[in-house]
């Protein structure tokens, strides 16, 4: 369909992994190794045609392309999808066919968390197979609070941008209470942050009113709330041509990846001056994290968090230039991306 066709985007290996008997039907796409091996994490998404897990996937990988690259790491873009629902049908069979599956790519592709698939699930596969991150025994744990960090950073560097220094009595509208979305609200309601937030979950909106003092809205209610900021922290594809025009904050600032539909959507968010932090500069915390696993020296926490530290700048050199070149902050992410690529080449 139209909104997947740009995912399409040469990737240069995807594979299929079945095991009917232990239940996996997988897809593993690397986009570019032009800076290293494809690293990206393994979701696991019960989609209901294969399309669109495929269109889901390479979505994915080639986003990790651009992070590697924008983060300055010698990482390509990967990312791995099991079509499975992650509380019924992720059992122990299924992953250890899934490790097989990672251990027969041999190094070409590092996994890690993503939606649906947890540090427990990576140390699993870990027993079985080298090429995974993000595991406590050896590895650096969980990266999601380290992404939710960088976000933090970038939802202050964008309301900076627009003058904003001071996050108390900023009104952030949050979508999805999941791993990153939970910790983000953590920071902002710490330093003052009005939160609105909704999920699929409604235990975890209760939870967030309590724990925050947020405004609990319904999952189609998230996206005109008036606030000065929409981090949206759930699945992709969120803004697009039909839903951008009822957006109500001027600023879009979260951990998802792909939230554009589209990449074009990013100008219609332009022309409604809406300043969009693009997904995979702002999210990229959890990907240094686990990438500084793979590090000559092993991990290093402190050196970690200073390149998360660095975030803000890059957005905040983005948000600049878009500006003057009065163009799509993504256009200018990804034109950062793609020069270091071509440099490397
Ligand atoms: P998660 O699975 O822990 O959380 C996702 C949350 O979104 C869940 O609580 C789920 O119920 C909710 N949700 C799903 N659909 C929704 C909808 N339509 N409306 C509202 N809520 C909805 O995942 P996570 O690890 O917190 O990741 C969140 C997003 O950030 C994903 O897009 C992921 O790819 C991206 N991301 C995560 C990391 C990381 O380190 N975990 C890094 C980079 C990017």
């Amino acid at each position: 369909d139209a909104a997947g066709l740009d995912a399409f985007d040469n990737h240069e290996r995807v594979w299929h992994g079945r095991d009917t008997v232990r239940g996996l039907n997988a897809i593993v796409a690397i986009h570019n190794t032009a800076l290293g091996p494809g690293l990206g994490g393994t979701r696991v998404w019960p989609h209901e045609t294969f399309e669109a897990a495929l269109t889901d996937v390479l979505r994915l990988s080639r986003g990790m392309t651009f992070k590697s690259a924008i983060a300055g790491m010698d990482f390509g873009g990967g990312k791995a999808l099991i079509i499975a629902n992650s509380k019924t049908d992720k059992t122990p069979a299924l992953l250890e066919a899934y490790a097989e599956m990672l251990a027969a790519l041999d190094g070409q592709y590092y996994t890690g968390e993503d939606v649906g698939f947890t540090v427990a699930d990576a140390d699993f596969l870990r027993a079985r197979t080298p090429n995974v991150t993000g595991t406590t025994v050896g590895g650096s744990g969980n990266p999601s609070p380290v992404t939710a960090h960088g976000v933090f950073l970038g939802v202050k560097a964008a309301l900076k941008h627009r003058g904003i220094d001071r996050l108390e009595g900023v009104h952030v509208a949050v979508q999805g209470l999941g791993s990153v979305g939970w910790t983000l609200c953590e920071k902002l309601a710490a330093e003052g942050a009005r939160l609105t937030v909704t999920d699929i979950d409604d235990a975890r909106i209760r939870q967030a009113v309590e724990a925050f003092g947020a405004t609990g809205v319904a999952t189609d209610a998230i996206l005109p709330v008036p606030a000065q900021v929409f981090a949206p922290c759930a699945l992709g594809g969120v803004l697009s041509a039909e839903t951008i025009p009822a957006l109500g904050a001027k600023i879009v600032a979260g951990a998802a990846n792909n939230q554009l539909a589209r990449h074009e959507d990013a100008r219609l968010l332009m022309e409604r001056g809406v300043l969009y932090a693009p997904d995979y500069v702002i999210n990229a915390g959890g990907l240094l994290n686990v990438a500084a696993e793979l590090a000559p020296g092993g991990y290093d926490r402190d050196a970690t968090m200073e390149k998360v530290a660095k975030i803000p700048d890059t957005l905040a050199d983005i948000f600049r230039r878009a500006e003057e070149q009065n163009r799509p902050t993504n256009d200018i992410a990804s034109e950062i991306a793609d020069e270091r690529i071509a440099a490397r080449r």
